[in-house]
């Protein structure tokens, strides 16, 4: 078909449904059989022939080795040529980012991570992004016309189809800033993605994590604030205005402390990892713990929830006892979450989250505890195996699947 023998036009490259639909199940599932994809699509067996040879021609997917057999003849398998294209992921975060290179197979080449303080602006550190891909490409020698997709997650809120931040409160200075622009002189085939750093997670945790298995879910990243990515029907699900998820904000206590959002009693002023801190400095300064006291002197006062979460595990009580209030706290508000979506897995992320397994196990007995027992009855909540690399994983993953339009 025309539309993807002629891959003349800039990315996204049209497909027609079919065609569409056939890439989407083998970014979804990996490399399969004919077979497969004709039990997956639900199309039939010369459908898929004549589909998968379109592609191929096109040069987009390639015929590799054998799959698994089930008895009989291994059938061939189908993937998507690795050097079909390639794209650039980045996971951004307050004090660092990390960048990849990825094949078309979505298999990291080269990757490296960077201190930054994404408060310098969008100028200098886009550049330093834009200098260190260059440096990434020249030892792969891969040309820069071979780039098809930068996917970028920020640690703010973001529109989405824009491709900008819109008012982000830790990254002044990149409010609506044209990121697409920056990046298209240098790379004039590539397409720009930017999304929320807690969505991109969210969709590292569908491609690569224990999403795979799970259609409606959420990843909550429990850090500086609390956030939290929505999975529905196998697609991030982002809102009207980009906002969805931002479980932070919900009142947690109509007398809790001030948020810096201006409301009052917001979970993330009550038990995302500052409050943590917050209160056990208050206890290591009123004499009520020893160990945090010493702590809090290691640390010349700058107690983080990471030093509580080590109290914790000293068997400090009064560190046990935030922890484990904090965590109840969340899953307080988490319960209401799941009354209203009604998930089947809830993964906990984000720095704070490997403070201890006290601190899981009190997230998990909130939500239980004040969930319905109909939307608990087949929830599993647990912490992300993959949370360190599900951030670039997500943004590779986004990247890939954005290369790609449907025709309408
Ligand atoms: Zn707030």
């Amino acid at each position: 078909m025309d539309s993807v023998r002629e891959l003349i036009s800039p990315p996204p490259f049209l497909l027609q449904p079919p065609q569409a639909k056939i890439v989407a199940c083998l970014r979804r599932q990996g490399p399969l059989s004919r077979t497969d994809i004709a039990d997956i699509t639900g199309y039939s067996r010369s459908t898929i022939t004549t589909l998968v040879n379109e592609l191929t021609d096109a040069g987009i997917l390639e015929e590799m080795g054998d799959g698994e057999s089930s008895g009989g003849r291994r059938p061939r398998v189908v993937s998507f040529r690795s050097d079909f294209g390639y794209i650039v992921a980045v996971d951004m975060g307050a004090t660092g980012f990390d960048l990849a290179v990825a094949d078309f197979n979505a298999v990291l080449l080269e990757r490296v991570s960077m201190p930054i303080d994404v408060r310098d602006g969008a100028a200098p550190i886009l550049g330093m992004l834009h200098r260190l891909t260059l440096e990434i490409l020249e030892r792969q020698a891969i040309s820069p016309e071979k780039i098809y997709a930068f996917g970028i997650g920020v640690p703010g809120p973001v529109d989405f189809a824009a491709g900008i931040l819109n008012a982000p409160p830790i990254m002044p200075g990149w409010d609506a800033y044209p990121i697409r622009a920056f990046f298209r002189s240098t790379f004039p085939n590539a397409i720009v993605i930017v999304d929320n750093d807690v969505n991109m997670m969210a969709q590292g945790e569908l491609a690569a994590g224990a999403g795979r298995k799970h259609e409606n879910f959420l990843f909550v990243k429990i850090g500086t604030g609390i956030g939290c990515g929505i999975v529905a029907r196998g697609e991030i699900y982002r809102g009207s205005t980009g906002s969805a998820g931002d479980v932070g904000h919900i009142c947690a206590d109509r007398n809790g402390p001030m948020c810096h959002c201006g409301n009052v009693g917001c979970l993330e002023a009550i038990a995302a990892g500052p409050a943590i801190a917050h209160r056990a400095s208050e206890a290591a300064l009123a004499g009520r713990s020893a160990i945090l006291k010493k702590y809090y002197e290691q640390c010349g006062g700058q107690m983080t929830a990471v030093e509580v979460g080590r109290a914790a595990a000293e068997g400090d009580k009064v560190a046990n006892e935030i922890v484990r209030d904090s965590g109840y706290i969340i899953g307080e508000v988490l319960a209401g979450q799941v009354n209203f979506f009604n998930p089947s897995l809830i993964l906990i992320g984000g720095g704070v989250s490997n403070i201890g397994l006290m601190f899981l196990s009190s997230i998990r007995s909130g939500i239980l505890t004040h969930s319905l027992p109909l939307s608990t009855r087949h929830l599993r909540i647990d912490t992300s195996a993959i949370a360190q690399d599900a951030g670039l994983i997500g943004a590779a993953a986004l990247a890939l699947t954005n290369v790609f339009s449907e025709e309408r």
